[in-house]
């Protein structure tokens, strides 16, 4: 995503196009992947799984649908998969969640995002969100109207100054998001971070809205916390989250909000009128996922750490400076020493002459400048695409003297 000035005049008219809609591009996410295609690159640059799903996840699909679940569920989704929901967050965290008020199933996260900016926020309202940030969450803020005030987290580590988050809280704050793992550095918020964002919730009335959909892809025996579970915490906070990452079918569309009942009712009332529903065979194969045993969760994780520094190992000796993630599937790495004239250059270039497609860092930041030797790749891929991709970055010449 990237933000245009309003009102944005290209070529193509924009007469009839909301004042909204013009403030912001297309996704620069999914426009690489369709560059991924044209030039017949290995994509290591929208986030989806190359490697098959679960087979017991499949079966369960497959199964849904013979039994003939074709028709809509209940608009906020259907039982058994909110009770998986509602299940596994207690067992996991220790927070008790009520299935029948408390949980919404949307179609993906992404719409569990804007459902729940949509049913909690309103114009003028603001929003403080962590930058770099995953792109989706500026055109949410846009399209609920809600003002967003960046709070940089500053590379290696990807830290955030306490006090420059204390200065982005005020009196028209309404809500933070928070999305842990994170994406796309790979950081993991500390129990210790997430009390100091708490305080400030605290101090000011405010919602964390959280985007934990990297739950279960973390590494070095580094743990995820979930800000429901920081005291005082679970009443404030919206918890996002969905089967795409974790189960490798993101084309599915199915993910989930958990809230205290007074904010889940207001979701649901956006997400009837958004979407309906999500795919009924789909919600019943997502609550077979939700009961694999705990090994899963723990080979995903190995899977990925595995993946992980095999890119790593192919990217630093080509002279990309890697910020190694703890957490999420993506590294973001420093590009600066190839010379390029900015991110979007060197994008292109490695897309187009090497073979490669990954995405331009400043798509992940309000200010493109902030962005502009960063380039983000993705290792959610399958071990021969991940070696693909290295023989092809043979090719680039340039980069970091390490
Ligand atoms: N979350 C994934 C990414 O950042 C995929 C995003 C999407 O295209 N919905 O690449």
């Amino acid at each position: 995503m990237q933000f245009r000035e309003a009102p944005y005049n290209l070529a193509m008219s924009t007469r009839h196009v909301s004042q909204k809609v013009a403030q912001f591009t297309e996704s620069v996410i999914r426009e690489m992947s369709r560059l991924a295609q044209h030039h017949g690159a290995v994509n290591l640059s929208q986030g989806f799984p190359d490697f098959p799903a679960p087979e017991a996840v499949k079966a369960a699909a497959r199964e849904a649908i013979t039994a003939d679940v074709n028709q809509y569920t209940v608009t906020w989704g259907a039982a058994p998969l909110r009770q998986a929901v509602a299940r596994e967050f207690t067992r996991r965290y220790g927070v008790p969640v009520d299935p029948d008020t408390q949980v919404t199933i949307c179609c993906g996260s992404t719409e569990a995002m804007v459902a729940t900016m949509l049913g909690t926020l309103d114009p003028g309202d603001e929003v403080v969100v962590f930058e770099p940030f995953y792109e989706n969450y500026a055109p949410d803020a846009i399209l609920t109207g809600a003002v967003t005030r960046y709070v940089t987290l500053h590379e290696p580590d990807w830290t955030f100054d306490p006090e420059a988050l204390a200065a982005a809280f005020n009196n028209r704050t309404r809500a933070i998001i928070i999305n842990s793992p994170h994406n796309p550095t790979g950081k993991v918020f500390t129990r210790a971070e997430l009390a100091t964002i708490a305080e400030l919730c605290h101090r000011w009335d405010v919602l964390a809205i959280t985007d934990e959909i990297y739950e279960h892809i973390i590494y070095d025996g580094c743990r995820h916390v979930p800000m429901a579970t920081i005291d005082g915490m679970a009443d404030r906070t919206v918890t996002i989250n969905s089967v795409s990452k974790t189960y490798s079918v993101t084309g599915w569309r199915v993910g989930w909000a958990i809230a205290p009942p007074r904010l889940a009712g207001a979701i649901r009332k956006v997400h009837d009128f958004l979407t309906v529903g999500a795919a009924a065979p789909l919600q019943q194969a997502g609550a077979a996922a939700l009961s694999l045993p705990d090994s899963y969760y723990s080979e995903l994780a190995a899977g990925y750490q595995h993946r992980r520094d095999m890119l790593v190992g192919l990217l630093e000796p080509r002279g990309f400076v890697c910020f190694k993630p703890d957490g999420a599937y993506y590294v973001m790495t420093d590009v600066a020493g190839f010379g390029f004239a900015d991110d979007h250059a060197f994008a292109r270039h490695l897309v187009a002459e090497i073979g490669v497609a990954a995405v331009p860092g400043s798509s992940f930041y309000h200010d493109p400048s902030l962005g502009r030797t960063k380039v983000r790749f993705t290792f959610c891929k399958s071990d021969e695409t991940l070696q693909a991709a290295g023989r092809k970055l043979e090719a680039l010449t340039g980069g970091a003297r390490l």
